[in-house]
């Protein structure tokens, strides 16, 4: 079986693998689509803390069933939630998986899905019925905001503000906007905030090297957000976003980076402002997600920028991960 792993920082290597076997609980995927992340582009660049090499990289996949077994049909088209969680830490028991205290993240904690058979946990494998390969590739990336929007308990009309309009921040783009909220787009990259206005449909962009709470307080008529995100990645955007809530409002943190982050404590106070961090997603958020794009709520062809096949991916994969080559989102086929 072919597979590609990530020997160590910038070194990928194509590798000749025997054919794994599945586990007792496990269902045989023969992987088809993969999806390229930050995280992988991280972990490549050796940015990722806490990272073991090798390591085989891939956790946003699309499979189909290789073999019949556990309720699954040969050839079904399938998503894997590629967090596995332990079931018995208090978050699992409180239904919060997706921060499972002992949680083992494919392609991160444990080999992901850069091969073409890949035996998992047939408990976390979701039929994806009824979507094309390349929808299915995208579940994990837009659940991860799908799950931040939950979170944050938005409701219809309030402003939504999202600073970082990647991958991450379209996903929470698109599932505001589906709960009815007022969207707000917030880029460093004007490319990137006019995808939004003229592809998402987003209700106002904010340029976040001019005066951000400046802008917003003219877009919404002085209210500022109801609910802000930060899907920047970086520390100073992420402190910056604490003025962006409106008193009573939520700010959630979808990035994570090393380090502390500060804050001013009586303007935090005196808004009364929930602070949240968002981390993966939820069975439910991945069934969001499937729902969305079986019904057409969410269109994946202008978020699928590059593509290749999987013998040219080490070629692409480093000149993928520089912001100037404009890539959203790159889905490999095997
Ligand atoms: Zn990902
Ligand atoms: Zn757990």
């Amino acid at each position: 079986m072919k597979a590609i792993r990530c020997t160590k920082p910038g070194y990928l290597e194509s590798l000749d693998l025997p054919e794994p076997e599945p586990g007792e609980d496990e269902v045989m995927l023969r992987v088809r689509r993969i999806g390229i992340c930050g995280t992988d582009y991280h972990a490549f660049h050796g940015r990722q803390p806490f990272f073991e090499y090798p390591r085989i990289l891939g956790h946003e996949l699309a499979a189909e069933v290789a073999e019949d077994g556990a309720g699954f049909k040969a050839g079904q088209t399938v998503v894997p939630i590629p967090y596995l969680e332990c079931g018995e830490c208090p978050a699992c028991l409180a239904g919060k998986t997706n921060c499972c205290r002992n949680i083992k993240v494919l392609g991160v904690h444990v080999d992901g899905g850069m091969r073409e058979l890949f035996p998992v946990r047939a408990s976390n494998v979701l039929p994806a019925d009824g979507l094309d390969l390349e929808q299915v590739a995208t579940v994990e990336c837009l659940a991860i905001g799908a799950h931040a929007v939950r979170r944050a308990g938005v409701a219809a009309g309030e402003w939504t503000a999202v600073a970082g309009t990647g991958p991450i921040g379209i996903g929470v783009l698109h599932f505001a906007r589906i709960a009815g909220a007022r969207t707000i787009a917030i880029d460093i990259n004007p490319d990137r905030l006019a995808h939004c206005r003229d592809v998402l449909g987003v209700d106002a962009c904010v340029d976040a090297r001019e005066d951000v709470v400046a802008q917003l307080r003219e877009i919404t008529g002085g209210d500022l957000a109801a609910a802000a995100f930060d899907a920047t990645g970086a520390p100073p955007a992420m402190e910056a976003a604490f003025s962006y809530v409106e008193h009573g409002g939520r700010l959630v943190f979808i990035s994570v980076v090393k380090g502390q982050l500060s804050f001013d404590d009586p303007l935090f106070h005196s808004r009364e402002m929930t602070l949240m961090g968002s981390r993966n997603a939820t069975r439910a958020d991945f069934q969001q997600v499937l729902d969305a794009l079986r019904s057409g709520a969410v269109d994946i062809s202008p978020f699928v920028t590059h593509r290749c096949e999987f013998g040219e991916m080490i070629d692409h994969f480093e000149p993928w991960s520089d912001p100037a080559a404009g890539v959203i989102k790159a889905v490999v086929s095997l």
